[in-house]
């Protein structure tokens, strides 16, 4: 078995210059990686009695959508503005220039809820940060946030203290 950090493909200067972008979709088309990616994250998580799992758009929609199935739990999509159908709680974060948005329904996590937030990769943190907040609006409880790949360089575990997080691979410099 490989690596599972040989499955991840570096593009650089996408979607801008200076970008490093970690592509999992090289991970995703190996049966072998994908397998590996989805039961380490299923074996940290099994017993924590998760009712949800909230995947952010998109790349967190793909194993966050296995683990629901697997967990016997429902799939919640965080999306970007616009694009959920019915009525929203939105939350808006910094980024290095300008602000983003997420949403997500208004209905679809239930007070007592036990909520696995997933993305494919923790960054600075900001995303996450506010999808904690729409996941808690809404009266989840967060039992922990799993991330395919941590940028450790750029700390963004420190927005996220006070949560359970893991990631299955880690980068601690560009
Ligand atoms: P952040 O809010 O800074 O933690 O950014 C996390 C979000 O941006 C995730 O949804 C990632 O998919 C995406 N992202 C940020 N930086 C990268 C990168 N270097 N490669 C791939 N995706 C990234």
């Amino acid at each position: 078995m490989k690596d599972l950090k040989d499955f991840i493909r570096d593009v650089p200067d996408f979607p801008k210059k200076g970008i490093i972008f970690k592509d999992i979709t090289t991970l995703l088309r190996e049966p072998a990686g994908l397998t590996e990616a989805v039961n380490q994250i299923y074996e940290i998580v099994k017993d924590k009695g998760i009712t949800k799992v909230a995947g952010i758009e998109s790349r967190g929609f793909i194993l966050g959508g296995i683990l629901a199935e697997k967990l016997h739990a429902g799939f919640i999509p965080i999306r970007k503005p616009g694009k959920l159908p019915s009525e929203v709680y939105a939350e808006s974060y910094e980024l290095e220039y300008g602000t983003d948005r997420i949403e997500m329904h208004v209905d679809a996590i239930n007070p007592g809820d036990v909520v696995l937030l997933h993305d494919d990769l923790l960054a600075t943190g900001g995303t996450a940060q506010a999808a904690c907040k729409l996941i808690e609006k809404a009266g989840g409880t967060i039992a922990h946030i799993s991330f395919i790949i941590d940028l450790t360089f750029l700390n963004g575990a420190e927005k996220l203290s006070g949560y359970e997080i893991s990631s299955l691979i880690q980068y601690d410099g560009e």
